[in-house]
């Protein structure tokens, strides 16, 4: 028998409620395409008052000592770990990931909460010398106010955790748009820090249609920040309508990382590692391996032994303690995936394995490895955000290098060598916003984590990622 699943309620001022209209939304449970519940759909009424909360929120907030802040911050990262088991079972309901997967985010996120909780405290300012003897100069670092975060369905905690717990370490509040079709595990992520006693109005939840919910909330002047994680057209109109406000925004966007593999690396590890990182949550991760660049000689058994621990991996559902890959969070991505590779069979790349959906009850993939596909297939340009992994042969490292910086995508990249000066080429001369040579090593708290170029700006983790939360206010006194 499966768990119990709530119905998610908007949580605006300290308080959980339906909508004014008691409109709400179907939420799916990918492996079985069932209604399992519903999610309330705010209106620009609910939009307002959650916006307005937030100002208030912040007014409470921003005068609390940081050590306070991070004492209750920390409490919501206990209550969070003690609940991994029950919220688990909700993200796996709903995103249909398997559910040791969904405890590791759980986990993930009680850290990120503790390590921005204590990051808080080190907000630190300027003593400038001055050219007088009586002057004093002074740059003190300000909250920068009320955020309205926009995030993602396929890590539902963990994207919204980051954003979260970010701009309460500032001493901002916020305002959060989770995604519709994961909103349940979400809404326990804002009730552990509701449990633990931030104050009404500092964190708030909406849902509802997402173009209605960005349009309103950027504009709306009691807020001051934006930060979005999603696809790159979406990011560039939600950075245009920021901009028109003079608000600054922080963008995690697409990606379509590349994987450097040298003639010299150690395979096994390569694969091992690669196999385990791409089909991760069925592959719908923004730093998902996806284009393995690999030199000549090792490109016939890369591919062997890719393929070999590929065919190992168990589809099913995410509740079954064998699966390794559950399917895919919404229909959407199975019709994208399937024509991505229609269209790049038709210029001449073979499917090694996989291909196909699997069943016709579920969003289930088989998890696919393409080779020989031509820079000029579509799936070698859009992030394919599924369990595709496409792996192509290059004579030289120039070749590797030149098309690992092809795409206008800069987010996340891999690499295998063994001989330094290869390391350090690929270390220099890729141009992404995150590399990791040898091992996987990337979206740890203390860690920055973002991209360039079409993929964003802005970090979501490490020292960085606070100063975009923050003002510098500048006082000069006389004596
Ligand atoms: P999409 O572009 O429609 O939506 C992506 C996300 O943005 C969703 O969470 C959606 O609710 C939200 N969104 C869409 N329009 C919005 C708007 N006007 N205002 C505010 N939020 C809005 O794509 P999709 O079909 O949901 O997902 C597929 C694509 O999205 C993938 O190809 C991938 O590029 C991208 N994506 C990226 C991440 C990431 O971690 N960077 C996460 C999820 C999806």
């Amino acid at each position: 028998m499966q768990p119990e699943y709530p119905d998610t309620l908007l949580f605006i001022d300290g308080e959980w409620r339906a909508a004014n209209d008691d409109a709400t939304l179907n939420v799916l449970n990918p492996a079985t395409e069932m209604v399992i519940g519903t999610v309330a759909r705010a209106s620009r009424v609910e939009l307002d008052a959650a916006a307005q909360a937030a100002a208030r929120g912040f007014d409470v907030w921003r005068k609390k000592s940081p050590l306070e802040r991070s004492n209750l911050m920390r409490a919501a990262a206990d209550l969070l770990r003690s609940r991994v088991d029950r919220i688990a079972e909700i993200m796996t309901l709903e995103q249909g990931k398997p559910l040791e997967q969904s405890r590791i985010e759980l986990r993930a996120a009680a850290d990120i909460i503790d390590w921005f909780a204590e990051e808080g405290r080190r907000t630190y300012g300027q003593v400038i010398p001055a050219r007088q003897p009586d002057v004093m100069q002074l740059a003190v670092k300000h909250p920068i106010g009320p955020v309205a975060a926009f995030t993602p369905w396929n890590f539902p905690i963990n994207q919204a955790v980051r954003k979260i717990a970010v701009a309460l370490a500032a001493g901002c509040s916020i305002v959060v748009k989770a995604p519709e079709e994961t909103p349940a595990a979400p809404a326990e992520l804002i009730r552990a820090f509701a449990d633990a006693g931030v104050p009404a109005g500092v964190v708030g939840l909406v849902y509802g249609v997402p173009a209605e919910i960005s349009e309103h909330l950027i504009a709306h002047p009691a807020i001051r920040k934006i930060s979005f994680t999603g696809s790159t057209p979406v990011g560039k109109l939600l950075a245009g309508l920021a901009g028109q406000q003079m608000k600054p925004a922080t963008m995690e966007l697409g990606g379509h990382a590349p994987v450097l593999v040298a003639a010299d690396a150690d395979l096994d590890k390569a694969v091992a590692q690669m196999v385990a990182h791409k089909f991760r949550n069925a592959g719908q991760v923004c730093i998902s391996p996806t284009r393995f660049l690999v030199e000549e000689p090792l490109f016939d058994s890369f591919v062997d032994k890719f393929v070999a621990a590929t065919e190992m991996l168990v589809v099913g559902d995410g509740f079954s303690p064998d699966s390794d890959i559950g399917p895919l969070a919404n229909s959407r991505r199975i019709p994208a995936i399937e024509a991505l590779l229609q269209d790049a069979t038709a210029q001449g790349a073979r499917i090694v394995t996989g291909g196909e959906r699997v069943g016709n009850k579920g969003w289930f993939f088989e998890p696919t490895v393409v080779t020989d596909a031509p820079a000029s297939a579509q799936i070698m340009n859009e992030e394919p955000f599924g369990p595709v992994a496409i792996i192509n042969r290059y004579a030289t490292l120039d070749a590797m290098i030149e098309e690992a910086n092809r795409l206008d995508y800069g987010l996340a990249s891999y690499a295998y060598a063994r001989d330094h000066t290869t390391i350090h080429r690929f270390a220099n001369e890729v141009s992404a916003g995150m590399m990791s040579i040898n091992h996987v090593g990337l979206a740890l708290p203390e860690l920055p984590f973002g991209g360039v170029r079409d993929s964003g700006y802005g970090t979501e983790g490490g020292s960085d990622a606070i100063n975009a939360y923050l003002d510098t206010h500048f006082a000069t006194i006389k004596a």
